[in-house]
């Protein structure tokens, strides 16, 4: 079984991956993460696109150009809000799963933050993780 696998604040969106193990870990302190996770950053595990599948009939999308101009899909409930993943298709076509909503996190350890230029003066960042002051190069 997956451990890339979880659920939203009320339940009733669920998902899993494929994938055992994330691509990626990564933390973002973009503008859109902030104000899609209400908080300083997000912290994604990063999946291929298609090895996500989605149960629940509230899972809706927002769609929405991101940096790169490309176009970036982020699968929420609609019922609760809760932010699940967003699709980068700019970005390899993977997917950030986002951390808190796995239904264990104990596991994740991230790789890399990005976005750190955006950081919030009441957000401290972990100097030992590789930074990166927008999106990676
Ligand atoms: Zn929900
Ligand atoms: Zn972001």
């Amino acid at each position: 079984m997956t451990k890339i696998k979880g659920s939203c604040l009320c339940g009733q969106v669920t998902y899993s991956s494929s994938e055992e193990e994330p691509a990626m870990t990564a933390v973002c302190h973009c503008p859109d993460c902030q104000k899609q996770s209400g908080s300083a950053f997000s912290t994604n595990v990063l999946v291929p696109t298609d090895s996500v599948t989605f149960e629940g009939e509230s899972r809706r999308q927002y769609v929405v150009n991101g940096a790169s101009g490309e176009e970036v899909t982020r699968n929420f409930c609609s019922t609760c809000g809760s932010p699940l993943t967003t699709e980068l298709p700019a970005f390899n076509n993977l997917s950030a799963v986002k951390a808190g909503t796995l239904d264990d996190s104990s596991w994740v350890s991230p790789d890399i933050q990005i976005w750190c230029d955006n950081t919030k003066p009441w957000s401290k960042i972990d100097e030992s993780i590789k930074s990166a002051g927008a999106n990676p190069g």
